[in-house]
Order: C-alpha cells, then structure tokens, then sequence
C-alpha cells in the first residue's frame, strides 16, 4: 500500500477558542483582511470576536464584506485587490463555504499574480498569504480542505482551485456561532457533510484514515437526524447546543475526509443544479447521493453495506426516503436539461475518482429517477 495523508491546519475546537487562543494571530502579521459574508458574521458573534482578539493582541484590520453564496471569480479578484493595496499580512475567513472558499483564492491572488484563465490550472508560485478560518455553517469542512470552489461563468459550473497552497493555517471551532442557522441552511449543509463522508468511502482514493473518520462523521451525522426532523415538524423544536456540536465536528472530520479523497459524481452533477438551477449545494448533493448509492451497489454492494450500517439503514431505498424526508419537493428539470448537465459531469475529474466510474448514460439515469 502506498498512502499519503496531509492536513496541515492547526485547529482549535470548543467554546471561546478564539479569545482563549488570540495569541495565535500575533504569528500572522500585524495587519489582517477579514473575509465574510454580508450579515450574518455581524449577527452570529463570530465577527466580534474575532475583532476583540485582534484588538487585545494590536493587530489592525480591514473589512471584506462582500461575498455572496457561491462567489465568482471577480468576487475574488476584488478582494485580492484590497489585501494587495493594503499590504495586508494574512486573510481571516468568517462564514460558510462560500467566504471561506473565498479567502483562500483570495490569500493566493493576494500573493503571486494569477491570469484568470489559468486560475484552475493547479499550477502557482510557492507563494500565498497565511489564513485563520472560523466555520459559522456546518457542512463544507472548507476550514480544512485545500479547495476554494468559485463560480465559473465562462465554463457555466463551478470549479475547483485544488492545491495544498490554500490549506487554512489555522481553524477555530466553535458551534455557539451555529446555534441561530435557519433551519433550511441547517438541512442542507448537514447533508452537504454527509455526502462528503459517503463520497469520500465512493472514491478511488479512500483510504484506512478517511474511511475511519467518514464512518464517525456519518454516525455523527445520522445521530442528529432525529432532532432535526422534530424541528422540522415543529419548528417551535429549536435544535441545542450539542447536536450543533455535533453537526460542527461530523463536517470538519467529512472536510478532512475530502481533502484526502476528493468528491465524487455526486458533486459534479450538483454543480450544475447549483449553477443553472440555483439549488443550495448541500441540497443538491442530497438530492443526488441515493441514487449514486444505488448505482455503486449494483457492483459493489459491500461498500454500500458498510455506509448504510453506519447509518442504521437497511437498504438505499431506506437512504433515499430519509433524504426525502429531509429536502421535501423536489425541483423540476427537463430532459433537455439533464442531457445538458450530464455532458458537463462528464468532463470533470470528479467522474474518474468514483470507486464505479459511470458513464454519461448512467448521470442521466441517475437525473432522471431523481427529477422525474
Ligand atoms: P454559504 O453560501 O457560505 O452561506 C449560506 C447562507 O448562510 C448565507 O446567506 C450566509 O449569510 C448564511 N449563514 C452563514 N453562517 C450563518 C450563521 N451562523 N447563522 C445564520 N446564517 C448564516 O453556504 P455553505 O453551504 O456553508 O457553503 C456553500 C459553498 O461552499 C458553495 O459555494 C460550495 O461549493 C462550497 N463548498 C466548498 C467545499 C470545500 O472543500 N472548499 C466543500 C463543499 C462546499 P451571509 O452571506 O450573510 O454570511
Ligand atoms: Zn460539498
């Protein structure tokens, strides 16, 4: 066997680990570019906190407020601008994936001048700012992956900068940030770590390490499901403290999963649900995922044996009725579209890194028994 397994994040996990280990910044420069979304970084107390760290330890700071959900290219490029004009020394991303993902291509175009043409080429200088990265989601892992998925207009998907360059230096975990997540980003984001963990057991690249820890996020994950179908029932149900703890740690543990594994089919057919079709990310994975499993039992039934008893699950019809049960009503989506989305699945890496690898035929199957 031949193994490689890095994951070069510092992490902080539990209650106040942002004041309690401020010291750490003082490491990084004297100067940071905060990296977050329009509010709720501001409502959550993640922002605050991070300003009364840097304030006590006399690091000065600036203010990037302006990524959206799934950030393009020139979201990027702005923000790039702004730590390059302000000589800033590192990024400290605050949000879910979408600023987090954001500050690590903005850590690297804040560093060595990248053409947009060859910002996906997996090719840069040794050269990229230090970043601190506090999750507010519970889903992406993107606190300790090396990937920053943008946008990508000219290619109609989103796409992938992938290189150990943009692995977070350090991450704080803290689940009090979480606890007012509406519950829809709650679903989707949970799923979005579950499909992570399952997808990371689907891929060539699965390993003893990844499997271990994709085994305990998904009974981590499968635990919480209870509580948020009650809050789902009723949302009067708010979900505690630890169950967030919970989905928090089962989404970092499926973040490192990924940055040994990668993703699967399943990630590159929701690209496209994402980008044409504006489904939240985590949703689209969910949407898709039962069907993956279905496909990958036909040859390989022991794999899908072991995700399912890891969820207590007897069956993939059992999986597909419990995501059900979670995402609600589906989306509508034309044959034509399906035909379209499937060519684009196609053409990613993520095809050639499933355990069963499918062909273009069996994405608009898949497609199809979802969507129809
Ligand atoms: P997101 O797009 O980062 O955030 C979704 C929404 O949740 C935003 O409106 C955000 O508001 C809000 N929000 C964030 N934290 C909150 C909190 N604590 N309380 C209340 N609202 C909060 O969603 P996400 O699902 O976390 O990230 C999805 C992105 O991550 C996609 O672009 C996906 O491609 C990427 N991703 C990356 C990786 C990776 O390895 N790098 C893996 C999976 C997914 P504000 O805008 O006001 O902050
Ligand atoms: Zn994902």
């Amino acid at each position: 066997m031949s193994l490689k397994y890095h994951m070069p994040t510092k992490v902080f996990i539990g209650e106040n680990c942002i004041i309690e280990n401020k010291e750490v910044f003082k490491s990084l420069g004297k100067k940071a570019l905060i990296v977050t979304g329009a509010r709720s970084a501001k409502i959550n107390g993640s922002q605050s906190d991070v300003i009364s760290a840097l304030d006590s330890v006399g690091i000065s700071y600036l203010i990037f407020d302006k990524v959206m959900s799934n950030p393009t290219i020139a979201c990027v490029y702005e923000g790039a601008k702004i730590a390059r004009e302000n000589n800033v020394d590192f990024i400290i991303a605050i949000g879910g994936g979408s600023p987090m993902d954001a500050g690590k291509a903005i850590a690297l175009l804040a560093a060595q001048d990248i053409k947009e043409e060859n910002l996906f080429s997996g090719v840069y200088e040794n050269k990229v700012l230090p970043m601190v990265y506090i999750p507010t989601t519970a889903g992406t892992g993107s606190e300790v992956t090396q990937y920053s998925i943008l946008t990508n207009d000219k290619a109609k998907t989103k796409m992938s900068i992938a290189t150990e360059l943009i692995f977070p230096t350090i991450a704080f975990l803290d689940a009090k940030y979480t606890l007012q997540l509406p519950l829809t980003t709650t679903i989707n984001t949970a799923v979005d770590a579950l499909s992570h963990a399952v997808e990371g057991m689907l891929s060539i690249k699965a390993s003893f390490i990844s499997d271990t820890l994709a085994c305990e996020s998904i009974k981590m994950i499968t635990n919480c499901i209870p509580k948020i179908l009650k809050s789902l029932k009723n949302p009067d149900i708010v979900i505690d403290k630890n169950t967030r703890e919970q989905l928090l740690y089962a989404s970092f543990m499926a973040g490192i999963v990924i940055a040994q594994t990668g993703t699967t089919a399943v990630h590159a057919m929701g690209y496209s649900l994402t980008y044409f079709k504006d489904i939240d990310h985590g949703r689209a994975n969910g949407l898709l995922l039962g069907e993956f499993l279905k496909f990958v039992e036909k040859e390989n039934p022991d794999r899908i044996k072991k995700i399912l008893e890891a969820m207590n699950l007897n069956s993939t019809e059992e999986f597909i009725n419990l995501m059900d049960e979670l995402l609600g009503t589906k989306e509508n989506i034309t044959r034509d579209e399906i035909d379209e989305y499937s060519d684009i699945a196609m053409k990613t890496k993520n095809i050639s890194n499933c355990i069963v690898k499918p062909k273009k035929e069996d994405l608009i199957k898949m497609y199809q028994e979802v969507f129809n």
